[in-house]
């Protein structure tokens, strides 16, 4: 038996045989052309035949894992259309007289090189969509395939990446999991296979595909990241075992789906969803949350190199408000500073960024910004149940103030008769020791509580939340923090606020029940833990003691 380690990307067990993923090979001869106009209309030929079968796969994705993923083939689409990729095409077939095939294979290397040496984590996972449409362009120039046909039996397809359209392309009845040498987690490929509930692993690394071939008997284990090819009998025996429980578990959380969150005693509790990009609702709502509890809206400022405008924040917050169709949605508004930094919002060095000029502390100091995300918010509100809420609170002053700033804002929507809901809920984060102490002056400014406990546990703890080093004294489960959430819920009630954790915390299993008898009126946890908590809910009987 050999162990690969690698990174799950979706969390789930396949015993079965490889398959190593067969592509064309993609390595381009330079030739010498005289008849430069006909090697263009041969670019402009294949780029119609690949945008149609691009077509075709978006087809076929939007029926396998949902419109907001099927989304990056309307993007490839594009990309083939975009004005640099074309001119680079061809400028280097018309210097060089040079072969269209070779023109697009120098043009793919120089884009990929391009975005791979990015320093943001989401552009360097595109230098593998643009090699993804670039051979996809050359398959269709010297009228190759691309796309790899499985046998009967279902199998790993091991590679060394798979492009989201080779991935997608792929029989979903015929894929066991996926195992590729290299790849990040951030790809559109993982995030694909994750919607397409196969395991995944990547970056297992390039020894394992020169060691493995076609037919190896292997163990992919999703939850690990490990390979096991050739597997011992013990091995064999231990994650087919862990394989059963898993199938069991989910199917278990499928039952779940439709059923209320409801104790045994008959107390109720919502369990909603986090997100943190328009891309994530498929999600929710496969999940079955009953709303989103935090949209974490700063990931329309870390995708953008510049502030997002009115209309394209009223466009995300639109788009997400109607696909929850009037269930509740809870925006939060920008948490930008700290550990997400955003060139162009200059920000000074700070020694401790954690403590220093960031959410609520920028929106109040640069109220530009501030109100206008308030104004794509309240613009958003017709559109379906919005709840607005302030991160970072340290005091009543802030919230005064933000409260007045709010006012203001509609005031001028009034005046320029744009409509906005009369029924937004406006609420802030608990996630400072300061506003959990004072929530009984807080909460009758606010509609609703949010307890943020990952910025909660650190404050109260002392204890960076990015400096791995000090795991081991990062308790959770402190009596400070569970004192503090208790007095902001008993806070919130006396002044007939609701209450939700919004913090990893709340999809910690083994404190529902202490949520729920502290009266938590509501748990947002990232979409996959959804039906996890409902389990639990379920289970829980206050009667007992
Ligand atoms: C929190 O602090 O618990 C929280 C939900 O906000 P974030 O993790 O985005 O800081
Ligand atoms: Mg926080």
């Amino acid at each position: 038996m050999i162990t690969y380690n690698g990174k799950g990307v979706y969390s789930a067990v396949a015993i079965g045989r490889i398959s190593i993923y067969k592509r064309q090979d993609a390595t381009v001869a330079r030739i010498e052309i005289t008849d430069k106009e006909a090697e263009l209309k041969r670019v402009e030929e294949a780029k119609a035949k690949a945008t149609e079968q691009l077509q075709a796969i978006y087809d076929k994705a939007l029926k396998e894992v949902g419109e907001e993923n099927a989304a990056i083939f309307e993007v490839h689409m594009m990309m083939l259309e975009d004005d640099d990729y074309n001119e680079s095409i061809r400028n280097i077939i018309e210097t060089q007289s040079v072969n269209a095939e070779y023109a697009v294979s120098i043009t793919a290397d120089n884009f990929a090189e391009m975005f791979a040496g990015m320093e943001d984590s989401y552009f360097q996972a595109r230098a593998a969509d643009i090699r993804d449409i670039s051979n996809r362009l050359i398959a269709c120039l010297t009228d190759s395939g691309t796309d790899s046909e499985l046998g009967a039996e279902k199998v790993i397809i091991c590679a060394d990446d798979l492009a989201p359209s080779e991935t997608v392309s792929l029989d979903k009845e015929k894929v066991l999991a996926f195992v590729t040498a290299f790849g990040s987690s951030n790809s559109h490929t993982a995030i694909l296979a994750r919607n397409m509930n196969i395991p995944a692993i990547i970056g297992v690394g390039e020894e394992f595909l020169n060691s493995v071939k076609d037919g190896d008997f292997a163990i992919v284990d999703g939850f690990t990241g490990e390979v096991f090819v050739d597997p011992d009998e013990e091995t064999l025996a231990k994650l087919t075992k862990k394989r059963e429980e898993d199938v069991a578990k989910k199917k278990l959380l499928q039952d779940l789906k439709g059923k209320e969150n409801v104790t045994l005693d008959g107390t109720k509790i919502d369990i909603f969803a986090n997100i943190g990009s328009v891309d994530n609702i498929g999600a929710v709502l496969m999940n079955d949350a009953g709303g989103i509890g935090l949209f974490r809206s700063e990931f329309l400022y870390l995708e953008n190199d510049d502030y997002p405008t009115e209309e394209q924040q009223f466009q995300a917050y639109k788009k997400v408000l109607e696909s929850m169709a009037g269930k509740k949605v809870i925006i939060r508004t920008l948490d930008i500073g700290a550990d997400k930094q955003v060139d162009y919002f200059h920000l000074d060095k700070e020694e401790n960024p954690a403590m220093g000029i960031r959410a609520i502390r920028i929106c109040l100091t640069r109220q530009d910004i501030f109100r206008t995300q308030l104004r794509a918010l309240y613009r958003a509100s017709v559109y379906g149940h919005l709840g607005i809420m302030f991160p970072m609170i340290t005091s009543v002053s802030e919230v005064k103030k933000i409260m007045e700033i709010c006012d203001s804002v509609r005031a001028d929507l009034k005046v320029e008769d744009i409509p906005f809901s009369d029924s937004v809920e406006h609420g802030i984060m608990i996630e400072t020791p300061a506003a959990a102490v004072i929530s009984d002056q807080l909460a009758p400014l606010v509609n609703f509580f949010s307890v943020g406990t990952n910025d909660l546990t650190q404050y109260t703890l002392a204890c960076d939340r990015q400096n791995p080093k000090i795991e081991q004294f990062v308790d959770t489960h402190h009596e400070a923090i569970l004192r503090l959430i208790k007095m902001a819920a008993e806070n919130a009630h006396k002044y007939g606020a609701w209450i939700g954790i919004c913090g990893e915390l709340g999809a910690d299993t083994t404190l529902t029940e202490t949520f729920l008898r502290i009266g938590i009126d509501e748990l947002s946890v990232s979409p996959t833990f959804v039906l996890k908590v409902r389990d639990a809910v379920r289970k829980i009987d206050l009667r007992k003691e």
